[in-house]
């Protein structure tokens, strides 16, 4: 296949694997990879039993999968960058081969992230940077500059800084966002709204904090405004799994969103995942809680110190004016 065909496959392949993925929630099926058709071509997207997919005709790698708990050791090293194993057989040959391929071609290369059992998250595109025979693993880039960074065994510290804030954004917070919002079957644990495209994962205990790791017990699946609201302070959940909605709030009058959308969702209780280990930790929401409830009495003595300077500018009013 003429390269160029091939350049032009990958980045309608890639636009449709975004669209899809955007669709339901930042993941896609397993069987939604499989029975992929591009114009009159059955093109599976992923080989799940292999990892490594080459398409008959294409010169190098289109994706690869990596999975936490896969037969390979691919790892995610502390410089940012991940570590793919070859897969078995021979190094030179075979699915290992197409895959150096890509290291020399600079293709970008889609990398399915398999989450939860046939569930994949898609980060792409991704880079082969490097090849570590004496590992036995390629190195795998978020950003095709590490393609021209020199020796990676020995990066500078600022660059293996940028590689860890690439992985966080752009493997580990999507990552999250699948586990989550599987968890809750697709919907929002507040209004059980049900348009993946429209949820987030949202951090019980923010990820600026020591404790604010992207665990599923420290996940709450959320609509768009809901996350919006429960980062602000507007709405909290309590250990006991209450949905509050702060005072203020509750007082406005306006139109049907916030009537609908805010002030009837206080006093509900927040659906919880089927699993139980999925469910989110008591401790975590206790902290967060803690902040929410903090707030709002700081926000009643501003609303009390506000009523009385109101009172206060009655009681002189009269005095001031003669
Ligand atoms: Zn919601």
């Amino acid at each position: 296949m003429d390269l160029a065909v091939e350049s032009a496959l990958r980045v309608a392949i890639m636009e449709w694997v975004r669209e899809r993925a955007e669709a339901n929630g930042g993941f896609l099926h397993r069987q939604e990879l499989l029975d992929y058709r591009i114009g009159d071509r059955d093109l599976a997207l992923i080989d799940f039993s292999r990892g490594i997919r080459n398409p008959a005709g294409f010169a190098s790698t289109l994706s690869i999968v990596s999975s936490a708990n896969g037969p390979y050791d691919d790892i995610e090293a502390d410089d940012g960058l991940l570590h793919y194993a070859y897969r078995a057989g021979d190094p030179f040959t075979g699915d290992n081969r197409k895959l150096r391929a890509a290291l020399d071609t600079g293709q970008p290369l889609i990398l399915f992230r398999k989450e939860v059992a046939n569930y994949y998250t898609p980060v792409m595109p991704v880079y082969v940077v490097d090849d570590y025979p004496e590992e036995r693993a390629f190195l795998i880039a978020l950003d095709e500059a590490f393609r021209y960074m020199g020796d990676l065994h020995d990066l500078p510290e600022p660059q293996r800084a940028y590689a860890r804030r690439l992985a966080k954004q752009r493997l580990h917070q999507p990552a999250f966002r699948t586990r989550v919002l599987l968890a809750y079957d697709t919907r929002c644990t507040v209004c059980s709204l049900r348009h993946g495209a429209l949820l987030d994962a949202a951090h019980i205990v923010p990820d600026t904090e020591p404790a604010g790791i992207p665990t599923t017990p420290n996940g709450l699946a959320l609509c768009k405004i809901h996350h919006a609201a429960y980062d602000q302070n507007m709405l909290g959940v309590s250990p006991d799994y209450r949905v509050s909605i702060n005072r203020e709030v509750l007082a406005e009058v306006d139109g049907p969103m916030l009537r609908h959308g805010l002030q009837e969702m206080h006093g509900r209780t927040i659906t919880l995942p089927a699993r139980r280990t999925d469910r989110p930790d008591r401790d975590l929401l206790a902290w967060r809680w803690e902040r929410f409830t903090r707030q709002a009495t700081s926000a009643d003595d501003a609303a009390h110190a506000a009523a009385r300077r109101t009172v206060h500018t009655h009681q002189r009013g009269p005095s001031s004016r003669s």
